[in-house]
C-alpha cells in the first residue's frame, strides 16, 4: 500500500464506506493516518476481578459464563453478560445492543473495559467496551483512541482499519529525525494512534505539529527567497540626517516605536531588494505619520509616491494628515477617487481609493506603495497595484494594519513579510474607562449618555453587529443599523441622530460625517464593517450594541475611534448575554491592555481566520498544530530556513513539502 492510494484499497473497505469517510475529510490513506484521536480514553488498568472497584476504569478479561436479555418489569431491555476469570466472576451491562447477547457466547474469552458501577446492588461493568480476548488488543486494555466520527464510521471501526493500514505501510521518514530531536515519522504516525503512554502520544503528535508548521514555514523562506532573486527595486539614499530632518519639522515628538519603524523603513528603502513590510499599530498609534517618512524619502530621491486606503472616507482623511505633513517639504499631494476626472501625473503623492487600481498612467512608475488597511483588499488587488506600479523596478511596499497580529501568526501566515510593530500610543493619549452594561442597566446607562451630551456636549457613536445569521454580511449590519436608528429616535427623544451604512453612496457617507465633525449630529448610528480608522477627536462615547457578537480585537479596535482627543472617552459595552462567560470576557476588554493581549486572547478561542477576518482563507486553518504552540513554530522556522538555503541537503524534505502542496491546490 501507498500513502497516496485511495482508502478503497484497504482490504475492507468498500465504495459505500468510502464514501462514508470522505465525509470526515478522508480520501486517501494518508488523509486516514493523519485523522488524529481527538481523546484518549485510559483503559490501561487491568485487573484481577476480585479487585474491581466501584467508581473506576478498569479491564478484565474472563470466559463467557451466560449471555442473555433481561427483560425489567417497567418494560427495559438490558443485554447481560456474565464472566468468570476462574474464581470471580461479574456481569457487564449494556441497553438496546442485543447483538452483543449474540457476539459475546458462552465460552468465549472475552475482555471489557469500562466503569465499574452499582446495577442494582451488584457491582458490573457499565456499558463497556468489549473485545475477543488476545495479547495485543485495540479497544480494551490500553489507551484506545477516540476519533472524530460520522454515521456509518465509529472509532471502533477506524482502529481497526487504521491498524490494518499502518501495518501495510513502509514509513519513510524524509528527515533526520535526530537532527530535529524528535520521533521519525514512521514513530509518530503509530504513536499518535496506538500511544501507550499519554506522553507517548502527546510526542508523536508534537512531531506530525512539526511537520504541518514546516510546510508553512518552507513556503514563506521560498516566497523570501523568490523575491530576493527575482526582484529589483530602486536603492535610495538614505541616511541619519534625512531621518533627523523629517522628525524635526512634525507637529509633534515620535514615539520611541514610531522612530524604530522608521528606522526599519529606512533600512528597507536604501536596499535594492524591494521593501515588502508591513506596519502593524492599534488605531491611533500613529501609522500615518510612519508611512509619511518613506514618501519624503522617495520625495527626496526624485520618485512618486502612491498611498491606497480601502475607503473613500479613509483616503479623504489620509490625503489631508499626509497633506498636512509633507506639504513643508514642498510635497506636493493629489486625491483620486472614482470620481476624480483626471490628475497632474507631476504630483509627488497621490492618495487614492480603489480607483487606482484603473489608472496605469497615475501610478505607473511609483517608487513607494503604502496600503492602508491590507486585509480590506484582496491579494490580487495588491499584486495589481504592486504591478501597475512597476515600470524598470519593483515598487517598495508598505502595508498596514489595525488588526494585531499575535506573534505566532505573524511568524507563519505572515512570515514572508517583515514585521514593524507600534507597540505604545502616543503620549497624552488617555485610556478609555469601558464598562460592561447588562440588560438590566440599559436604561441607566442611556440617561447617562443624555446627560453626558446635554451638559458636556458629547458625541457618541453606535455601533451594531447584524442581526439575523441568514443575511449576508452586509445586509445584515444594515437592518440591524437601520433598526437600532429607530429605535434610539425614541429613545433620545431631543437628539440629533445621523445613520451611517456601507450601503450608502460615497458622497453621503462623507456629508454625514462631515456634518458629524462639525457637531451637526449628537449621535452616529452606524455598522461595524465601514472606516476603521476614521479619526474624529470629538467624539468621546463608543456605544457597541450585542457586544458578545464581536472578537475581543474588533471590540478593542472600535473603542479606538473615541479617546483621541483632549476629554475623557468612555466605551459601553452592551449586551443581552446573560452568560458568565461572555461577562468575563467581555470585561477581558474593560480591562486590557493592548490590542495585541486580546488578539492572542482571541486567537485561542476563535481562531485565526475570526482574529484577522481572514476566514476565507484556508491557510489559517491547522489540523494538527496549534497556534499557541510558539516553541514549535520557531523549531519550524528554524529547521525551514536550513532547508531553503541548503536544498541539496534537505532536498527530501523539500519533495515533501512539494508533494503536500499539490495535495492542497
Ligand atoms: P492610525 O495608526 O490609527 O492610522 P493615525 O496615523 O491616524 O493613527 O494617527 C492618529 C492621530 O495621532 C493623528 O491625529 C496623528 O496626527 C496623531 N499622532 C501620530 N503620532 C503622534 C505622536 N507621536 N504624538 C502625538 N500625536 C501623534
Ligand atoms: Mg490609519
Amino acid at each position: 500500500m501507498k500513502l497516496n492510494q485511495s482508502v478503497e484499497e484497504i482490504p475492507g473497505v468498500g465504495p459505500a464506506r468510502a464514501l462514508k469517510l470522505k465525509k470526515l475529510g478522508i480520501r486517501t490513506i494518508e488523509d486516514l493516518i493523519l485523522h488524529i484521536p481527538h481523546r484518549l480514553l485510559d483503559y490501561s488498568n487491568v485487573a484481577p476481578i476480585k479487585d474491581l472497584k466501584i467508581g473506576q476504569t478498569a479491564t478484565a478479561s474472563g470466559q463467557v459464563m451466560s449471555s442473555q436479555n433481561v427483560f425489567t418489569r417497567s418494560g427495559k431491555v438490558f443485554q447481560v453478560v456474565k464472566i468468570s476469570d476462574g474464581e470471580n466472576s461479574i456481569e457487564a451491562i449494556w441497553m438496546r445492543q442485543p447483538w452483543i447477547v449474540k457476539n459475546l457466547s458462552a465460552g468465549t474469552y472475552v475482555t471489557f473495559s469500562g466503569r465499574i458501577a452499582f446495577w442494582g446492588k451488584k457491582k458490573v461493568f457499565m456499558f463497556p467496551e468489549y473485545e475477543d480476548y488476545a495479547v495485543d488488543s485495540l479497544n480494551t486494555g490500553r489507551l484506545v483512541p477516540v476519533y472524530p466520527e460520522t454515521e456509518g464510521v465509529n472509532s471502533r471501526w477506524l482502529r481497526k482499519i487504521v491498524k490494518q493500514s499502518l501495518s501495510g505501510l513502509l514509513i519513510k521518514d524524509f528527515i533526520d529525525h535526530n537532527e530535529i530531536g524528535m520521533k521519525s515519522l514512521s514513530e509518530a504516525l503509530h504513536g499518535v494512534h496506538f500511544a501507550n503512554s499519554t506522553k507517548e502520544f502527546e510526542s508523536a503528535l508534537n512531531r506530525l505539529a512539526f511537520n504541518e508548521l514546516l510546510c508553512l514555514q518552507i513556503e514563506n523562506n521560498l516566497k523570501k527567497l523568490w523575491w530576493r532573486q527575482n526582484t529589483k527595486s530602486l536603492s535610495y539614499s538614505v541616511d541619519e540626517s534625512h531621518i533627523k530632518k523629517f522628525t524635526e519639522n512634525l507637529p509633534f515628538t515620535l514615539t520611541e516605536t514610531q522612530l524604530n519603524a522608521i528606522n526599519d523603513i529606512a533600512v528597507d528603502l536604501n536596499k535594492n531588494t524591494p521593501m515588502n513590510r508591513l506596519l502593524e499599530g492599534d488605531v491611533g498609534s500613529g501609522k500615518t505619520v510612519v508611512a509619511a517618512f518613506g514618501v519624503y524619502m522617495s520625495f527626496v530621491n526624485g520618485q512618486r509616491s502612491i498611498v491606497m486606503a480601502p475607503t473613500q472616507i479613509l483616503a479623504e482623511q489620509h490625503y489631508k494628515t499626509l497633506g498636512k505633513i509633507l506639504s513643508p517639504f514642498g510635497i506636493n499631494t493629489a486625491l483620486l477617487t472614482a470620481e476624480t476626472k483626471s490628475i497632474n501625473i507631476k504630483h509627488h503623492l497621490v492618495v487614492g481609493t480603489h480607483a487606482l487600481l484603473f489608472r496605469e498612467e497615475t501610478v505607473k512608475g511609483s517608487a513607494y506603495l503604502v496600503i492602508d488597511e491590507q486585509h480590506r483588499f484582496g491579494v490580487k488587488q495588491r499584486a495589481k497595484i504592486a504591478n501597475l506600479a512597476r515600470e524598470k523596478t519593483v515598487p517598495h511596499i508598505l502595508t498596514m494594519t489595525a488588526t494585531p497580529i499575535p506573534r505566532t501568526i505573524a511568524l507563519t501566515l505572515y512570515g514572508d513579510l517583515d514585521l514593524s510593530s507600534l507597540e505604545y500610543l502616543p503620549k497624552g493619549r488617555k485610556k478609555i474607562k469601558t464598562w460592561v452594561v447588562p440588560p438590566a442597566k440599559r436604561r441607566s446607562a442611556q440617561n447617562w449618555i443624555d446627560e453626558k451630551i446635554e451638559s458636556d456636549g458629547a458625541q457618541v457613536f453606535v455601533v451594531c453587529p447584524l442581526i439575523e445569521e441568514s443575511d449576508s454580511l452586509m445586509l445584515g449590519q444594515v437592518k440591524a443599523a437601520k433598526k437600532e436608528f429607530e429605535r434610539l429616535k425614541e429613545v433620545f427623544k431631543t437628539r440629533r441622530i445621523a445613520l451611517l451604512h456601507g450601503k450608502m453612496k460615497s458622497k453621503e457617507k462623507s456629508e454625514i460625517l462631515s456634518g458629524f465633525r462639525a457637531k451637526k449630529f449628537d449621535i452616529l448610528v452606524s455598522t461595524p464593517v465601514i472606516e476603521v480608522g476614521i479619526d474624529i477627536p470629538s467624539a468621546t462615547i463608543m456605544v457597541i450594541e450585542a457586544a458578545d457578537r464581536f472578537g475581543l480585537a474588533q471590540i478593542h479596535q472600535l473603542r479606538g475611534r473615541v479617546g483621541r482627543g483632549e476629554k475623557e472617552s468612555y466605551c459601553l459595552l452592551f449586551t443581552e448575554s446573560r452568560s458568565n462567560k461572555v461577562k468575563t470576557k467581555l470585561e477581558a476588554v474593560a480591562k486590557a491592555a493592548t490590542g495585541k493581549q486580546l488578539a492572542e486572547l482571541d486567537l485561542a478561542t476563535r481562531g485565526p481566520g475570526e482574529v484577522l477576518g481572514i476566514k476565507q482563507s484556508g491557510s489559517a486553518e491547522l489540523k494538527i498544530a496549534r497556534w499557541d504552540d510558539f516553541e514549535l513554530i520557531i523549531k519550524a522556522k528554524s529547521f525551514a530556513e536550513k532547508v531553503v538555503s541548503n536544498q541539496k541537503k534537505y532536498r527530501k524534505a523539500l519533495n515533501y513539502y512539494r508533494k503536500k502542496q499539490k495535495i492542497a491546490n
